[in-house]
């Protein structure tokens, strides 16, 4: 039987399927149940019936279920894992690290404490600040790394008290599924509810009046549509949205040595991160070495099915972004030279050989939009005054990382940066413990480590007099 969605604590078929393609082979492999707007309106009122309840419960309560909810994804980390790459592509190994992560990280909130905090306690008065939770909390999640990002947002919407309609991308539903179907009779009906579309009711949640908040991650431009749906009910957003993150390297570095970290930092999950590397900038004295090291280890990096053992990079996750990516690979022909990669390995499926393109200008498209995928632009730069204008020069502000042998003068450009998250010497490490912010176009809000936390919370202030007679 395929899978189907979680509401009010029942496995629900829906009056439409969803078929899932396999990336590596372009073919559909397996179909899920896919809901109604009917449906999603009960996914909204099961968890609003819950939240009252599920609100009342105890940090030692909300802790015990994330540790069975963790617990529970461990015991069949092998099933999601496989699931998770023939759904989205990622090699095996990624894609168990991905399932343990997620599983880490309901366990990371499982620890936390959100305090009360003491704004004033003086003779004449007490000032307290709690955060209560907020209602009925919508995670809308990408196709890149679905389980993580899910289960994330489950984790810290739960533990604040909130409950949780998620809706996974379309073509990446079934491992969110699998994960749903394992929670069910372990979550209490309605906390945590699992609804699928064809990538058409998002606004059934984000235009919905019982949604307080929604935690949504995927592209800017729907981001900003779905902060527009939420307007009018006022919802709480966080919105952790694209990026075109720059790496800056120093004239210090050694090529041999740094261009490794860089290449893992742009073509992890095939470049499909929102902090992936997206636009290289390198010293000129170090320009060349850089790029042919770079283009070195492009081609020898095995490209194939995830679930064939040695792969490293897998194919690009849907169809729609395979043809986005390989136009903007033929209109880079005229713009760069391409070093490494630029085709397509023979065969079906949706490959893409890492691709490297250097001497390209500032204004190329590949430079100026955020890729999302295995091609990697390199340009050159002489003075670092002029690197720091250009890779500020965007509308996004995810993530940046400067590298040099000598780390304060890396952290001297990292402080020039305008983005929610500076790296340096590595690119794109986070984790549940670390507030991850997206500036400008990048997001709205705070993911994760205590800042996260509190934004799935209301501020509520109780302010007593002492000493006072009524
Ligand atoms: P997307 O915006 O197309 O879709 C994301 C989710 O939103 C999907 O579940 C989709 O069905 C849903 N959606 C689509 N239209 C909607 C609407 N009108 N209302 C509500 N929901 C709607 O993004 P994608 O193609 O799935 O993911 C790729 C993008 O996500 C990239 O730009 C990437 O940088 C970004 N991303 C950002 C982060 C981050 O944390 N900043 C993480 C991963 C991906």
């Amino acid at each position: 039987m395929s899978l189907q969605m979680l509401i009010g604590g029942k496995l629900v078929g829906g009056s439409r399927k969803l078929d899932v393609i396999d990336p590596a082979t372009g073919q559909v492999f397996d179909s899920c149940a896919c809901g109604s707007r009917e449906d999603f309106e009960d996914a909204v009122t099961a968890a609003a019936a819950a939240f009252p309840e599920w609100s009342q419960t105890t940090a030692e309560q909300r802790k015990a279920l994330l540790i069975k909810m963790a617990e529970v994804i461990e015991a069949n980390m092998e099933l999601l894992a496989r699931t998770l790459t023939q759904e989205q592509g990622k090699p095996i190994p990624d894609a168990q690290a991905e399932v343990g992560g997620a599983a880490y990280f309901l366990r990371y909130y499982a620890g936390q404490e959100i305090p009360v905090e003491v704004i004033e306690d003086s003779e004449d008065r007490r000032i307290e600040l709690h955060r209560r939770p907020l209602g009925v909390v919508a995670a809308i999640v990408p196709w890149n790394f679905p389980v993580l990002t899910a289960v994330n947002k489950v984790g810290a919407a739960l533990l604040t008290g909130n409950t949780v309609v998620v809706k996974p991308a379309a073509t990446t539903p079934l491992a969110t599924l699998e994960i749903a179907a394992l929670w069910k009779d372990i979550v209490p009906p309605g906390v945590v509810n699992v609804v699928i579309d064809a990538n058409d009711l998002g606004d059934a949640l984000t235009g919905h009046p019982l949604v307080r908040k929604v935690s949504f991650t995927g592209s800017t431009t729907t981001g900003s549509k779905v902060m527009a749906a939420g307007s009018a009910s006022l919802k709480r957003m966080t919105l952790e949205l694209g990026g075109n993150d720059s790496g800056i390297v120093l004239d210090d570095c050694d090529p041999e040595v740094v261009s490794q970290k860089l290449f893992d930092a742009a073509f992890a999950n095939n470049g499909q991160v929102c902090i992936a590397l997206k636009r290289l900038y390198v010293h000129e004295s170090q320009y060349d070495a850089v790029c042919a090291k770079l283009a070195e280890i492009a081609k020898a990096a095995v490209v194939g099915p995830g679930s064939q053992q040695g792969t490293q990079l897998g194919p690009v996750q849907n169809r729609v972004q395979f043809e986005k990516l390989k136009a903007l690979i033929e209109e880079t022909r005229a713009e760069g030279t391409i070093i490494a990669g630029g085709d397509c390995p023979e065969g079906e499926g949706y490959f893409i050989n890492p691709t490297i393109v250097r001497d390209i200008a500032d204004d190329a498209r590949l430079v100026v939009d955020e890729q999302f995928g295995p091609v990697l632009p390199v340009m050159r730069f002489a003075d670092i005054d002029g690197v720091v204008e250009r890779a500020n020069n965007t509308g996004f502000g995810l993530g940046n990382s400067v590298w040099s042998a000598d780390p304060a003068r890396a952290e001297a450009v990292a402080a020039r940066l305008d983005s929610g998250s500076v790296w340096v010497n590595k690119h794109g490490d986070i984790g549940p413990d670390t507030p991850f912010a997206g500036a400008k176009m990048s997001g709205v809000g705070i993911e994760m480590g205590m800042h996260g936390l509190l934004e799935f919370t209301q501020a509520k202030v109780i302010n007593c007099a002492k000493g006072v007679s009524v």
